[in-house]
């Protein structure tokens, strides 16, 4: 049988407030256990919640970047279940009136577009972190992340593969990324994402029942638990069993998923609205004052670059997806004037170098300044873009100037015909078979000979006229 897969994500993002959701405790990340702690964070009776002001604007300004619409009103809810790492035993969520709610995104699969519809965004406070104590064989809990805030955008189940998936927790991130609410670190946890996928044959419109696998914390983890979770209910359908709606984990070591609890329902939760908050309510001035304050999104710079630039529209959509990247581009175009060549560094040596090295674009350790420095060194004829690459690989390890690197190794570029002549006189009187083999008409002769005549010259001829200078003499 042909199934379809059907997935729909919860994505949480941490808000890079500078203070928790509900209390002055600091939000930064690490610091020795329990010391951004105090009564409220630790849910200590009779302490009481005050809503953090940047809270709402942040998720205001991730609705409006997602196209959602934004609630003039709004409450939060208590969600009761009890884990060692949420010390009230219930977190305060919102249930049944988010800030945000039905909006889309748009996403790039090799060449086909769609939208991924959003269902909501909402706030809500994160959990401590549990640390499992080999010394003792006990658990411990530090509640420094406790009570900082996060919002969940929740998808419609518009998504059918892995690859789209990603793509769409990529152009969230992205998103998030430019509107400066998240630091979107997946690897600190600040971006994690639910899976819930179901499969349906071919052709039927009835969803099948789903799995949700919780916390993947990298694009790899979201792929790798996709495909698993994929082929793991495919089988229990061909073999005519019975796929539970179940909570699952993904263990990235082992590359396997597990069972961890049946699904609960929202009545198990049993939400009320929180009496110690108010109700948010959000003047139009408020959200329109927000709305003035976005910054250019992806899409935009992206349609931009195809239209005005005449980038590709596949390289347009790489270089935007990452809001440091996009802004190098412009940064560097801006310097050397020279779109096209920025384009194809980054396409090509800059995104090896990161994905080699694994870092983050951010973590480059060479700016934009000096990338348009090595472009305009070719555009004027200093250095050949053989030499270029070279130069590039060294920038990549030191960062510095590549105008200072070309002087130091002496790699300018030698035009000066005289110099040249030389070294293409001597070349062809040590390769005589090649000059014939060129008259009778193997062009391949040519390329043979500008190739010794540049390792003569270690890179450095002008490409230009030593062809000029070869076809003079093998033309006449
Ligand atoms: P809960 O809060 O209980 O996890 P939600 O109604 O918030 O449930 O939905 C969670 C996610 O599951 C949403 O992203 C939704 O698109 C997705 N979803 C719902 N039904 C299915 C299904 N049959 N297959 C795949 N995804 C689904
Ligand atoms: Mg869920
Ligand atoms: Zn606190």
């Amino acid at each position: 049988m042909e199934y379809e897969v059907v997935i729909g994500l919860e994505v949480h993002a941490e808000l890079s407030t500078k203070t928790k959701i509900y209390c002055g405790c600091s939000t930064e990340f690490g610091g020795d256990p329990n010391t951004h702690c105090c009564p409220v964070c630790t849910g200590m009776p009779g302490a009481l919640p005050v809503l953090n002001e940047k809270v709402v604007e942040y998720a205001v300004r991730a609705g409006l970047a997602t196209n959602c619409e934004i609630a003039r009103e709004s409450k939060q809810d208590r969600k009761n279940y009890y884990y060692p790492d949420t010390p009230r035993a219930y977190q305060i969520s919102q249930y049944d009136l988010p800030l945000c709610a039905h909006g889309h995104v748009e996403i790039a699969v090799g060449n086909t577009e769609k939208e991924v519809g959003i269902t909501r965004i909402h706030i809500e406070d994160d959990a401590g972190k549990l640390v499992h104590d080999g010394y003792t064989g006990g658990t411990l809990v530090d509640f420094n992340r406790a009570g900082v805030p996060l919002i969940e955008i929740v998808s419609e189940p518009d998504m059918r593969s892995a690859e789209e998936a990603v793509a769409y927790v990529e152009k969230l991130k992205g998103i998030l990324e430019y509107i400066g609410v998240s630091d979107c670190k997946m690897q600190e946890g600040s971006l994690r994402a639910d899976v819930n996928l179901s499969l349906r044959p071919v052709g039927s419109e009835k969803f099948g029942t789903r799995t949700e696998t919780k916390n993947l914390n990298s694009f790899r983890a979201i792929a790798r638990a996709i495909e698993f979770e994929i082929a793991r209910q495919k089988e229990i359908l061909d073999a005519g069993g019975i796929v539970y709606q179940e909570t699952r984990r993904w263990d990235d070591e082992t590359g396997e998923g597990y069972a961890t609890r049946n699904k609960e329902e929202a009545h198990d939760y049993r939400y009320f609205p929180e009496p110690d908050l108010m109700p948010i309510r959000l003047s139009e001035e408020y959200i329109q004052d927000i709305k003035n304050s976005l910054p250019e999104l992806p899409e935009s710079r992206k349609n931009r670059y195809v239209n005005e630039i005449g980038l590709p529209e596949y390289d347009a959509d790489i270089i935007t997806s990452s809001k440091y990247l996009s802004d190098f581009f412009e940064a560097a175009t801006d310097i050397c004037k020279n779109a096209k060549a920025v384009s194809n560094w980054i396409m090509t040596d800059i995104i090896r170098i990161a994905k080699e090295k694994g870092i983050e674009y951010n973590e480059l350790p060479f700016s934009a300044e000096n990338l348009s420095r090595l472009i305009m060194l070719i555009d004027k004829g200093i250095i050949s873009s053989a030499i270029a690459k070279k130069v590039f690989n060294e920038m990549a390890e030191s960062g510095e100037n590549p105008e200072i690197i070309v002087k130091e190794k002496g790699l300018i570029q030698i035009s000066d015909e005289g110099a040249i002549k030389e070294v293409v006189d001597k070349i062809i009187a040590a390769n005589p078979q090649s000059v014939a083999d060129y008259k009778a008409g193997k062009d391949r002769a040519l390329g043979f000979l500008v190739g010794q005549c540049m390792k003569e010259m270690k890179g450095k001829g002008n490409p230009q006229i030593l062809n000029k200078l070869i076809l003079e003499y093998l033309n006449n």
